[in-house]
Parts: structure tokens; C-alpha cells; sequence
């Protein structure tokens, strides 16, 4: 490949998006990363697009409308769909008592209160909404793919600094999530540590979320031939290893607002460090005449804000070399 006009930094679920905006908008662009897109924190996520533990709300709001609207056009293409591990399927987040409709309501197709008989147990509300279900094994080799079709290179290389990219082309984003605590000395980024218990689907067929739950957030998210189980959210705590109470903690409140779980196996259990940050950095520096636009800082809602931000990312870039 000829030399990149672009470098982006990081191959989560926010690089490998920008890196394919800014390929599809007709630029050169060379992924780098310290690891491969599938032992990355995005490798990690449920994922269920839903806006969660991210702010501030008034700039994810449209940023997870690009998202939803993009997922449920690849969920609705009959090979895309499967192949890049997105379905749409309805989901019910419920709660003990009323409470206000959400700001992304708005952004969901088929969006309606539950009925009573709908809700379990110990339940006094409900929303219902189809949204897009992401399988991240599926979803990122299928990014890796698409970037393999724009010529995109993807290069395992951990940098201490950007200036390594600097030196190289005009022109750096950067997404490397938890990593912006070193690699931009940025205090404000924190892991939040997850942990989920995936289960064989069986019969299950929707979402089921309590984010309010007194026991940490619950949700049953299935996915094509697994269903994941979560959660667990633990700010500054960084270990990778699997804690076996949670895992039993978990089972036994999903247990509890979808019995049917009980019959199924488990296949398994994972663990990652959602990089939260007060905000989302999504802005851009010049630096020496180059171009420095930082997306990172995601929480809880990467993958739900990657084609926004990613979209983001490819109109500030495009405007600044159009400049020029
Ligand atoms: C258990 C769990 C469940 C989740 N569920 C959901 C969900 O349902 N929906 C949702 O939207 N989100 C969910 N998330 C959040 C989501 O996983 C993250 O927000 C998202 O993965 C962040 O993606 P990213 O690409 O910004 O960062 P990452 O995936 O962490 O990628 C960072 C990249 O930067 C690279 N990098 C870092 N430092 C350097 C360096 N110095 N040099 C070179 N490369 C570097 C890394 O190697 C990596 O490639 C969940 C997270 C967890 C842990």
C-alpha cells in the first residue's frame, strides 16, 4: 500500500469503524494496534445497542441514532446480517415502579409500554422496542474483512506516543479506549470492569434489561446460537480474572426474570474493562500543522456509538483535508 494519509490507532470497535468511514469517504488510511480486534475490550461486549453508562447525553443521543439506523440496515440484509453477526430482536427493560420514557425512545423502532402480564415478577413497569443485538466474534472479523476489501492494512504495533504516527502522516485518530490514560497521559479515563456468563440460547428469543436492579444492572441478551448474561460494573477495578460469585450472582438474577434459563448450558464466561470516562473525547487538535482527532472514552456504549462517532470522525478529517 502506497503511504497512509491516515493512521488510526486502536482496532476496537471504534477504530476498525473510523478506519472504514474514512475508507469509504476514499482515503488512505493503516490501522495500528498493540493487539488484535479479537483480544480487545470490544472482543468483550454484550452487546446490545442501548445507551449505557456513557454521557454527555445530548451528543450520544444522535450518535446512537446513526448507530440503530445503521445495525438495523445491516441486520436487514438477508446475507450481510448473518454474516457480520447482527440481528434486530425485541427487547423489554424493566423496572419496580413508572418512570419517564428514556431520551433514546425516540431512536427505536416499535417502541411501547408492557403490558403487565409481560413483565416478571416483583415488576410494576415496562418498555418494549426492537433494537440490534451485535455478536462481537462475528461483528469484528466481519469489520476486519471489510477493511481488507478498501486495501486497509491493519499493523500490530503498541506505540508509546502518537508521534511515531505523526512522523509518518498528517493525520492521527485515535482510539485506543483505556489505553488514552498512557498513551495521552489522560486522567479522566477509568475502567469500569464487566463480567458476562454466555449460556446456549435454547428457545430465547428476547432481551430482557434491568438496569435499576439493587443486585447491579441484569440482562439476558441473546445472541444467534448463545445468549449472554450479565452484569456486573466495577469503577477502577482492572482485573481480567473470572470472579466465580459474580458468575453465580449473575445466573441466579437472570434465573429470576427468565426462568427458562435454568434448562439451558453454559458455554462460558468473560470478562472486560469498559473504558469510562466523565465524557466521551470525541474532538481535534493541531498539533505542528497536523491533525490529531481523539474518539475515546466510550463506558458502556461502544459499539453503540460506533458508526456515530465513526461518522463523526470521517467529517472532521475530510473537512480538515479538503483545506488543504
Ligand atoms: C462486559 C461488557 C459488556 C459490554 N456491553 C456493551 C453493550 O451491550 N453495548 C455497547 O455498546 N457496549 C458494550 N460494552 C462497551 C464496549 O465494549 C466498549 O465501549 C467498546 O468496546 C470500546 O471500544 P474501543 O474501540 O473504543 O476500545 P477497545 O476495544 O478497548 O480498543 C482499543 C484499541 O486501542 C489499542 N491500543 C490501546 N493503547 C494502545 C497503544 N498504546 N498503542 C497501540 N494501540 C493501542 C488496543 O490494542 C485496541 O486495539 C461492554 C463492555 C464490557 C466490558
Amino acid at each position: 500500500m502506497s503511504t497512509p494519509e491516515i493512521i488510526v490507532i486502536g482496532a476496537g470497535v471504534s477504530g476498525l469503524s473510523c478506519a472504514i468511514e474514512l475508507a469509504r469517504a476514499g482515503r488512505r488510511v493503516q490501522v495500528w494496534t498493540a493487539v488484535a480486534p479479537e483480544q480487545t475490550t470490544s472482543s468483550k461486549a454484550a452487546a446490545f445497542w442501548y445507551p449505557y453508562r456513557v454521557d454527555p447525553i445530548e451528543r450520544v443521543g444522535p450518535w446512537a441514532a446513526v448507530g440503530y439506523e445503521r445495525f438495523a440496515r445491516i441486520a436487514g440484509n438477508l446475507t450481510l446480517g448473518p454474516t457480520a453477526g447482527v440481528i434486530m430482536r425485541e427487547a423489554i427493560e424493566v423496572f419496580p415502579e413508572p418512570v419517564p420514557d428514556p431520551p433514546w425512545s425516540r431512536y427505536v423502532d416499535m417502541y411501547r409500554h408492557a403490558i403487565p402480564e409481560e413483565l416478571p415478577p416483583g415488576y410494576g413497569h415496562g418498555v418494549v422496542f426492537e433494537a440490534p443485538v451485535i455478536e462481537m466474534p462475528r461483528y469484528l472479523p466481519w469489520l476486519v474483512t471489510e477493511l481488507d476489501r478498501y486495501g486497509v492494512e491493519i499493523v500490530i504495533r503498541r506505540v508509546d506516543s502518537l508521534s511515531p504516527a505523526l512522523d509518518l502522516t498528517g493525520v492521527v485518530v485515535n482510539t485506543t479506549g483505556l489505553g488514552a490514560r498512557e498513551l495521552v497521559g489522560d486522567a479522566r479515563v477509568y475502567p469500569v470492569r464487566g463480567q458476562t456468563v454466555r449460556h446456549r440460547r435454547g428457545a430465547l428469543d428476547r432481551v430482557l434489561i434491568d438496569e435499576h436492579s439493587a443486585h447491579g444492572i441484569t440482562y439476558v441478551i441473546p445472541r444467534g446460537d448463545d445468549v449472554v448474561l450479565g452484569g456486573v460494573a466495577q469503577e477502577h477495578e482492572e482485573s481480567l480474572a473470572e470472579d466465580p460469585a459474580q458468575t453465580v450472582a449473575i445466573v441466579e438474577r437472570c434465573t429470576r426474570i427468565e426462568p427458562r434459563l435454568a434448562s439451558t448450558q453454559r458455554l462460558g464466561v468473560s470478562v472486560g474493562l469498559r473504558p469510562c470516562r466523565d465524557e466521551v473525547r470525541l474532538d481535534q487538535e493541531v498539533r505542528d500543522g497536523q491533525l490529531i482527532v481523539h474518539n475515546y472514552g466510550h463506558g458502556g456504549s461502544g459499539v453503540t456509538l460506533s458508526w456515530g462517532c465513526a461518522e463523526d470522525v470521517q467529517q472532521r478529517v475530510s473537512a480538515w483535508l479538503k483545506r488543504e
